[in-house]
């Protein structure tokens, strides 16, 4: 072959022509953007620090909504465009009615507001030793030993005897007293923890809540007077008997705000930004829209960490209610394959973080097809494990018609998947709404520590997330 040597400039060329770098978000934004990258870290700083379960993200959700012209969808007359539903206090949706008629699809975000945490059992509260506990469920995929020995706090509410609700929420105001579950001391842990596997050294029945520890005064040989002074408190506070306690919802979560990390400030950590990051991009996303080409829809979803199952998942008939609700306030005809083919005719992502590549476990990562943090949102195609199993696996055709939305909108992205194929996996919420027809991608912010009580992200991507959601809502078809 008589191949010609190529000189610096053209191989440079040749190379600026052909590859796909991978160069960080920070270096491509202008000054004004890298402003309001922080400026957006700020906003969601208090939104995370404030909606830590799913019904507190719902109120918040709503409020903002409501805030920007978002009507309930029962009070609404036709020509209101802009439409809000929510079901048991636990689901959300926002609707933007678009120019295109509605046989044109829809345009959905889909995200989840449910993180993992630990619930209270039906009959939480014993005494032992002169102190008193709550027993605890968890919820969703934790590492137990992450739970201990750390403030935590109890939000949620309590429905009493008479019908009447009770909200809580303990261990956050800076005078509040805190909540902990006790671990042992390394120097009697050689046994009990120190020598069995990680996921076996905290067992879920010790993960206890401390709650108390002033005995009730009377006399001195009834038992158990921590425990019944706790239950006075409760009673004296907000009018609470034992009962009560079965009829409620109480999740402990990691006391205190979410916080700016590092010296530069470049990442927030804090509890829930899985998927309350996506969340939260998705609800700035919509609440800016005005007259999309398409209507567009955020959903918010709940039990996404516990399989999507329950009727604020996203397996629910919550987002039919929305959808035929939204044909009708659009004068579309109800008919029996009238909804299936407006799903068919509809793009969607399903709005949820990744992991991103962790410089101390890259055994884990392939390097190449992992995300990294500070590259901007991840685009993935399909999640499952053990060879694509249980996957929304989204078409060609779909990337490239996403792909080319966000390069005319120069939203800076990165494409991966989670970890090394044989390492493990994880589901989202995406293969739901393939089931009904939809196109559907996952999109959403690489973090560290995910599913821990304090998980990483970096503010230039989570910019880029919000970025990348409203160019997906105003791109043409
Ligand atoms: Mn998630
Ligand atoms: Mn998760």
């Amino acid at each position: 072959m008589n191949e010609k040597r190529l000189s610096k400039t053209e191989w440079k060329r040749l190379e600026k022509d052909l590859c796909r770098p991978r160069r960080p978000v920070w270096h491509r934004l202008s000054a004004r953007d890298r402003k309001e990258a922080f400026l957006y870290a700020d906003s969601y700083r208090g939104f995370i620090s404030k909606a830590k379960t799913e019904r507190e993200s719902v109120e918040t959700i709503t409020d903002l909504a409501q805030k920007k012209g978002f009507v309930p969808f029962r009070q609404a007359g036709a020509k209101d465009g802009r439409l809000l539903w929510t079901f048991r206090g636990k689901a959300a949706a926002l609707a933007v009615i678009g120019k295109a008629p509605i046989s044109n699809g829809i345009r959905l975000i889909a995200s989840h507001i449910d993180s993992p945490r630990l619930d209270l059992k039906q009959n939480p509260i014993y005494e032992e030793s002169e102190m008193a506990f709550l027993k605890t469920h968890y919820y969703g995929g934790i590492k137990k030993f992450h739970w201990v020995a750390r403030p935590l706090a109890i939000h949620g509410l309590i429905l009493k005897g008479d019908g009447s609700t009770v909200h809580i929420e303990l261990g956050e105001g800076s005078h509040d007293p805190v909540f902990t579950i006790n671990d042992l001391l390394p120097h009697l842990a050689h046994k009990v923890q120190a020598q069995k596997k990680a996921s076996e050294a905290i067992p879920a029945e010790k993960l206890n809540i401390l709650m108390g520890g002033i005995p009730l005064l009377g006399p001195e040989d009834l038992k158990d007077a921590v425990r019944l002074r706790l239950l006075k408190i409760l009673n004296e506070r907000y009018g609470l008997v034992e009962e009560d306690l079965i009829s409620a919802e109480l999740e402990i979560v990691p006391a205190g705000p979410c916080r700016d990390v590092g010296l530069d400030g470049a990442f927030v950590g804090g509890y829930g930004q899985d998927d309350r990051s996506c969340a939260y991009a998705s609800l700035n996303a919509i609440l800016e829209l005005k007259g999309p080409p398409v209507t567009a829809l955020a959903l918010f979803l709940d039990k996404e960490e516990i399989g999507s199952d329950g009727n604020t998942g996203a397996k629910s008939s919550f987002f039919e209610a929305v959808a035929y609700d939204i044909m009708r306030h659009c004068g579309s005809s109800i008919e029996a394959d009238s909804l299936v083919s407006i799903l068919m005719a509809s793009k969607a992502i399903s709005a949820d973080v990744t992991a991103g590549i962790d410089p101390n476990y890259k055994e884990v990562h392939e390097e190449h097809n992992d995300a990294l943090i500070g590259h901007g949102i991840c685009l993935t195609k399909y999640t499952g494990s053990g060879g694509k199993y249980s996957a929304n696996d989204a078409h060609a055709e779909y990337v490239n018609w996403l792909r080319r939305i966000w390069n005319s909108a120069g939203i800076i992205w990165q494409a991966g998947e989670m970890g090394k194929v044989d390492e493990g996996g994880g589901g989202t919420v995406a293969k739901y709404f393939a089931q009904r027809g939809i196109d559907i991608i996952d999109a959403g912010p690489p973090l560290l520590n995910m599913h821990s009580p304090f998980e990483i992200a970096h503010k230039a991507d989570l910019f880029m997330t919000k970025g990348a959601y409203k160019a997906f809502y105003l791109g043409d078809d």
